[in-house]
């Protein structure tokens, strides 16, 4: 089946633009990696609460992923989970474009590539025992904060997600100690306020050595790393959050213009390969700023250039929702 569109990536922005592609009528097929929609709100902090979408003074993320998973079905989007996307090719006389995951191939008229960070993973511990607790007490992220419920934790890391986790496992867990290796913090200003006014023990200049324990997590080494000093923690879970690492993965070679991982797009939010749009995270123009807020209005954009791009008759302003959606 040929597609108008393939959407690479089902975070927040493949999400609208899947809505967005069915309301103006084109026929849309989502692929995306993960077996789960929503990105790096489902994997990376379904539980953190976002405060700054439109219309929602405060949501949580998976609630946010929920109602766009709602109203992308509306126009029931084909999907492809658990697939990556590897290769395209494009045929010029059919005006095709196909995209090769691990498991098939893809045909499709237009592509938006919502792929966000590229391939993310969290950086791991470089401990040689680290990867023996992953699945018993050692978590690079918070899939339910349930699994912190009266848990002694140690969270490692300075960053946003270090300090949030922390504030908002604070009344979750027993306890909670935070160590991070150097004495400032790369998280907002309020965020690290409140941390210092909690009841979790910060201990900074500190790193963790060693990771003991039989089946699951018993202690954690810690040390100062200014004077070398140890201690030893009883803990039932360490919270690692010591940053991302993502690349372009397959897009390097696909002949787009990159600005370091994200594509270079022009006003039309169009690639420098005709049909081949980019937005959010894996979008980039002059001053862009990547937040949920204005991924939502590159989508739109995106996907009403690429309905005219396939039909040049059709206009790109879509006309309002009040006026075309009736019921
Ligand atoms: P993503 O959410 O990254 O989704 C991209 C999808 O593409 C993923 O599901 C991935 O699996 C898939 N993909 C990638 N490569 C391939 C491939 N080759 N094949 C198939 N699928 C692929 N933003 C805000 O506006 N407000 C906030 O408060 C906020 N808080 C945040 C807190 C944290 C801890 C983090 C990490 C981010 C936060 N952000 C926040 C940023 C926000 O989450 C991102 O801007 C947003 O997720 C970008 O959405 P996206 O759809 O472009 O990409």
């Amino acid at each position: 089946m040929i597609s108008d569109i393939v959407i690479v990536g089902a975070g927040p922005t493949g999400l609208f633009g899947a809505f967005y592609a069915g309301f103006r009528g084109m026929s849309v097929k989502i692929v995306d990696s993960l077996s789960v929609l929503g990105g790096q709100l489902a994997t990376l902090y379904p539980e953190k609460f976002i405060y700054d979408v439109p219309a929602f003074p405060k949501v949580r993320a998976k609630d946010l992923v929920a109602n766009l998973v709602t109203q992308a079905m509306q126009y029931k989007p084909a999907l492809s989970l658990g697939e990556r996307v590897q290769r395209l090719d494009y045929d010029p006389e059919q005006r095709l474009y196909s995209l090769h995951t691990d498991r098939q191939s893809h045909i499709t008229r237009t592509i938006l590539i919502a792929s966000g960070i590229g391939s993310f993973q969290p950086k791991r511990l470089a401990l040689e025992n680290a990867g023996q607790f992953e699945r018993s007490g050692v978590y690079y992220t918070v899939g339910d904060v349930e699994d912190f419920r009266n848990k002694r934790l140690l969270i490692v890391g300075g960053g946003d997600s270090a300090v949030d986790w922390a504030n908002a496992l604070c009344d979750v867990a027993q306890s909670i100690t935070l160590i991070h290796r150097r004495d400032t913090f790369r998280a907002h200003e309020k965020s690290v306020e409140k941390l210092m006014c909690s009841s979790v023990r910060v201990l900074t200049f500190h790193e963790l050595k060693a990771i003991e324990g039989n089946d699951r997590v018993e202690r954690a080494v810690i040390y100062d790393n200014r004077s070398q000093a140890e201690q030893t923690l009883e803990v039932d879970a360490i919270l690692v959050n010591i940053g991302f690492e993502s690349t372009a993965g397959p897009l390097a070679h696909w002949e787009l213009k990159l600005r370091g991982a994200a594509i270079e797009v022009d006003a039309t939010m169009c690639s420098n390969r005709p049909g081949i749009y980019a937005a959010g995270d894996s979008a980039w123009y002059p001053a862009k700023i990547k937040l949920i807020a204005t991924a939502f209005g590159e989508a739109c954009n995106a996907i009403n250039h690429a309905k005219h791009f396939i039909d040049p008759k059709a206009r790109v302003f879509p006309g309002h929702s009040t006026d075309v959606i009736k019921g």
